[in-house]
């Protein structure tokens, strides 16, 4: 074996073996080597080696043969530069023949050798000579009947002799496995885990350990890790089947190590001192690779040989422990452990997620709009899914999409599905901001809310009362009730957090308009909350008729009246969120949507409403009218309602400065903090920062307290990124909504691109969906014009994100090169975001 040839290389301490060229496999063994492990001799074939022998030039067989001597017996396995990325299946065996198995026969025994034997002819009659697999399957596969019957099946097929020369075994393997990676569908499948077009494949060949044997000792194979795949917690555990080879003990009735087992004795029965050596060597494995690893193993007489090391499997909560482990073990470092978890796999720690062991009755695919998956009873309405809820069912709330209306059956529900909507739409929006499952944009299924039926698109109706499941994780609408994994957060995951929090640069707020919102925020650690949505505190239903009185108001002194019934309530809304806030930021919005979202739409709600207040149906019919608008986004809202009303935005102020000086009172100091939506010019912030001054001079009058706050504008329209620098003369803050903002760059209904954004997105319009990943080049563009131009008047100018982007790891990396002070998202998605954001600054 020549070491100055990298293209077939032993395996040594010093062999020039990198996972850039050899791969994975044969870099991970080539540490074993290093850590004089027991592992048997390898040959590492180069990436070009592999390329060369798929294009049919074979390297010299007598030089690749050469380290393992005379009748060797070897096994030839996969080894791309990402383990994850797959490659062809290991071949076991190779250079058996008929001589070689009489000789065997002798040693081994019979059966044994016969199995050996069968093995290879069978791999090499599927994977070489390309046989059906189908034709082995009536063979009895053992002993030398079967063998005898393998071989003939391979003859009659093939039409010639089962090749007896190793040399030539090997060359067919090797060529095998070589173009299998060259195949379209392994290229397209490594492409999906996100291997490059060209990746390239080793292969390792390494001498047979051989498992099987009779009267010297154990056999066997197996695998052994230290910790359980499933919590990341000190565990030993592992396969083993005693007379086996390769993966045999994974598959078949194999023994688990740890307890007595009833299939049998267990390794530490029958082979102690092995055992032991094992977990020693898993062990060194572990503090020396730095990595949990499991390790694969074959016991021959009672050696052991260690054939490879893998990355032990893990979910994201064990991920988490075991990255903590390590670091709390001084294996790795802090900054190490952070990055080794992918931030989006911590939603897998905040919800209850689908077993994914367990089977799935696939009804339908839409947006993955908020995560966690929940089982239960379909109701078609708000007031069902309260009803289903107050009988302590379980109920998921299926709508065509759901309006300010449903909150309360949002609430009732255990998860939400609709039909239509995006991202943005209000169903997503609302179920992230609770933590509550949600699939939107499930167009495939079939909505009959009136008979109260779901057809599915292969034929299946689904009715009120019957159970499904939303897997809001991955957009999946599935029938009946599959086993679940709960949330699981621990001790882990907080020690963790607490590091990101040590490295992280930028600010991580949440969006919370309820108490309840504001409490997981606080619990998930959020500093402060970035948006409270004040317009969600009047759909409770006895504000919503004071709201409808004061919609119905003839002119301002009837607006006020019924305004100042509203002041109290939302005081108490104020001081709750504050008191919850302990003094840290609470950004408040003032009152955005269009007025018409806190009517009824149906003739039946308009006559409730006539006489809820005391009107003839006509009054009220005609103020809907004169209410609804063609683009009602792009109409009377925001601001625009604001100036057109100031009333509106006097109460909210009113309500806000009372609160603090409440909250201030028996609590740390609040500064509240007061945010204009939907801005477009800088006169709209001047006439609402006058009001807003004279309210707060009025509440300080009135009460002699004194008090600070900040006031901001929301920047939501392309103009207001455009005219930043005019706008923050008045504005001590600037947060984007990237929402409307998205809304309004591409032109495009936030609650209507639902519809065809699969198609858009499927056939590259799109990169991703810009509602739900921040589309960089245009709205990007905006935000990076506005931040400067902003903070160049005003360069103590405050800057953050507060639309759906904000949690999202791409926007965190953008918004931290920009400048930003802090970004906002859903209370669930602060640990992605502050785990995102460390992984930034490390
Ligand atoms: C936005 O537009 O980005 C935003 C946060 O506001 P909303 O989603 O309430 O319109
Ligand atoms: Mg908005």
């Amino acid at each position: 074996m020549q070491q100055d040839n990298p293209d077939i290389t032993l395996i040594t301490q010093t062999a020039p073996v990198a996972a850039t060229t050899h791969g994975g496999r044969a870099k991970c063994l080539q540490r074993l080597v290093r850590l004089n492990l027991p592992v048997p001799k390898t040959v590492a074939l180069s990436f070009d080696a592999v390329h060369r022998i798929a294009g049919g030039e074979m390297p010299d067989m007598q030089v690749l043969l050469e380290p393992f001597g005379p009748a060797p017996l070897l096994c030839v396995r996969p080894s791309s530069e990402d383990p994850d990325w797959g490659g062809p299946g290991a071949v076991l065996n190779v250079g058996i023949n008929d001589a070689r198995y009489l000789k065997l026969s002798q040693t081994l025994g019979l059966r044994a050798a016969a199995s050996i034997y069968l093995r290879f002819v069978q791999s090499f009659a599927i994977h070489v000579a390309r046989l059906d697999p189908d034709m082995f399957e009536d063979v009895a596969l053992d002993g030398p009947e079967g063998l005898a019957e393998v071989l003939r099946v391979y003859e009659d097929e093939t039409e010639e002799p089962f090749p007896q020369d190793p040399a030539v075994q090997l060359a067919e393997v090797l060529r095998s496995m070589a173009r299998a990676w060259e195949g379209t569908t392994a290229r397209l499948l490594r492409q999906a885990k996100g291997a490059p077009a060209d990746a390239g494949l080793g292969l390792v060949v390494q001498e047979m350990a051989l498992g099987l044997g009779q009267g010297q000792g154990e056999c066997g194979s197996g695998v052994i890790q230290l910790v359980d795949s499933k919590t990341g917690l000190p565990q030993i555990t592992g396969r083993y089947l005693s007379q086996s080879q390769g993966r045999d003990a994974l598959e078949g009735d194999a023994s688990l190590f740890l307890e007595r087992d009833p299939r049998g004795p267990s390794l530490q029965e029958l082979e102690p001192e092995g055992f032991d050596q094992l977990i020693a060597h898993t062990r060194l494995m572990r503090q020396r690779l730095r990595e949990e690893m499991q390790a694969e193993f074959t016991i021959e007489n009672g050696q052991v040989h260690v054939l490879d090391g893998v990355r032990v499997a893990r979910n994201a909560r064990a991920a988490v422990r075991i990255a903590v482990s390590l670091a709390e073990d001084g294996i790795i470092s802090r900054d190490d452990a952070l990055m080794r978890i992918e931030p989006r796999s911590m939603n897998e720690l905040l919800h209850r997620q689908i077993d994914p062991d367990a089977p799935r009755d696939r009804l339908a695919r839409g947006i993955a709009a908020s995560p966690g998956a929940a089982s239960g009873r379909i109701v078609f309405s708000a007031a069902e899914a309260q009803a289903s809820a107050a009988r302590g069912e379980p109920c998921i709330l299926v709508r065509r999409e759901t309006s300010p209306e449903d909150i309360r059956g949002m609430h009732a529900a255990v998860a939400v599905l609709t039909e239509r909507g995006g991202m943005t739409s209000h169903a997503a929006v609302i179920g992230r901001g609770m933590g509550l499952p949600c699939v939107v944009g499930a167009s495939s299924l079939s909505f009959q809310p009136r008979r109260k039926t779901l057809m599915v698109p292969d034929g299946r109706e689904f009715r009120a009362g019957d159970i499904i499941t939303v897997d809001g994780t991955n957009g999946e609408v599935l029938a009946g009730e599959p086993a679940m994994l709960e949330a699981a957060q621990g001790d882990a995951f907080q020690t963790l957090m607490g590091w990101a929090d040590e490295v992280r640069d930028i600010g991580v707020r949440a969006n919370a308009d309820t108490p309840a919102d504001a409490q997981t925020a606080r619990n998930f650690n959020a500093q402060g909350i970035g948006l409270c949505r004040t317009e969600h505190m009047f759909f409770e239903a006895d504000r919503l008729t004071v709201m409808r009185e004061m919609i119905f108001a003839d002119d301002g002194d009837d607006r006020r009246a019924a305004l100042d019934r509203l002041l109290p309530m939302q005081r108490a809304d104020f001081i709750e969120l504050f008191r919850i806030m302990q003094g840290q930021p609470v950004c408040i919005r003032l009152f955005d949507p269009p007025l018409h979202e806190f009517l009824p739409s149906d003739r039946a709600g308009h006559r409730e409403l006539a006489e809820a207040l005391d009107l003839p149906l006509s009054d009220v019919t005609r103020r809907v009218e004169a209410l609804s608008e063609y683009n009602p986004m792009l109409g009377m809202r925001g601001v625009r309602l604001g100036i057109t009303m100031p009333e509106i935005y006097d109460m909210q102020a009113r309500a806000i400065f009372e609160a603090t000086i409440e909250a201030s009172k028996d609590g740390a100091p609040v500064v509240p903090e007061i945010m204009i939506p939907l801005v477009s010019a800088k006169r709209e912030v001047e006439l609402v920062k006058t009001r807003i001054d004279a309210a707060a001079a009025a509440v300080r009058n009135e009460t002699g307290r004194d008090f600070t706050f900040r006031l901001g504008v929301m920047v939501e329209t392309p103009r207001a990124a455009l005219r930043a620098a005019e706008i923050a003369q008045h504005s001590s803050f600037l947060s984007f909504g990237t929402n409307d903002l998205t809304q309004m760059t591409y032109g495009l209904s936030r609650d209507d691109a639902g519809r065809f954004m699969s198609t858009y997105v499927q056939q590259g319009v799109f990169p991703e969906d810009p509602f739900h990943q921040l589309d960089i080049e245009g709205v990007g563009e905006l935000l990076q014009i506005g931040a400067e131009r902003g903070r160049e008047a005003r360069p103590d100018l405050v800057l953050s994100i507060c639309g759906e982007h904000g949690g999202n790891p791409e926007s965190i990396a953008f918004c931290r090169a920009a400048g930003f002070n802090y970004v906002s998202c859903s209370p669930f998605r602060v640990p992605v975001a502050r785990l995102a954001a460390a992984q930034f600054a490390v």
